[in-house]
């Protein structure tokens, strides 16, 4: 049960919830679906959306790129939409500088044998693309204190109720209301209620 497990779990029973498609320079693997998984593009490509602009953030990951594209993460946060993304520690923390609302979660493996085993069983990577995934894995562990959560992804079932549970408490805080909505429904205004 890897990261997208829960992720498939918990993003179509939480509304105005959306999924950030990364853009990748390493190859799809069997069954991953272009626009879907990620946007698999060229380096040339991945350069051209660096330099105008277009990444959000972006890391190096053994040996191949990722980044957020901009545009679907502003045009979902200007609609009031929740956007959930799927990145490593370089790009959690260049998004925690510039977007000072951003809650990091961090899924922390069942064990390191089980994380292992499951950079192994997809058989796609080389022996040395393992080895540097396990290692840098193992690295990410550390910056566990950098997240404001973290669930332990060794239930399915509990790790996705805990990620629901996180954003709903997160869209109810007193700072990400909107008082102008809230008075509405009372039929009064915010100015009237002094808020
Ligand atoms: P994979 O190749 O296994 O799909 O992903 C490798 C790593 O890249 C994972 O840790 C994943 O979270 C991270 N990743 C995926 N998309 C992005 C992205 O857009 N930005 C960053 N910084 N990391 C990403």
């Amino acid at each position: 049960m890897g990261k997208n497990t829960v992720l498939n779990a918990v993003l179509p029973e939480v509304p105005d919830l959306h999924y950030s498609v990364s853009v990748t320079t390493r190859a799809p693997r069997p069954g991953e679906v272009h626009g879907r998984d990620y946007f698999f593009v060229t380096d040339e490509e991945f350069d051209e959306m660096i330099r105008t602009g277009r990444l959000l953030e972006w890391a190096e990951f053994v040996g191949r790129r990722y980044g957020t594209p901009r545009d679907y993460i502003e045009r979902c946060l200007d609609e009031g939409l929740t956007v959930i993304m799927d990145i490593d520690i370089q790009g959690a923390r260049q998004i925690r500088e510039r977007m000072k609302e951003a809650i990091l979660v961090f899924l922390w493996p069942p064990s390191m044998q089980e994380l292992s085993r499951r950079i192994h069983g997809r058989g796609q990577d080389s022996q040395d693309a393992i080895t540097r995934r396990l290692s840098w894995a193992r690295q990410e562990l550390e910056a566990v204190t950098e997240y404001d959560y973290v669930i332990v992804n060794d239930d399915l079932e509990k790790a996705a109720a805990e990620l629901r549970a996180i954003i709903i408490a997160e869209r109810c805080r007193v700072r990400r209301t909107d008082f102008r909505q809230l008075a509405a429904k009372l039929g009064t205004s915010a100015d009237e209620l002094r808020l």
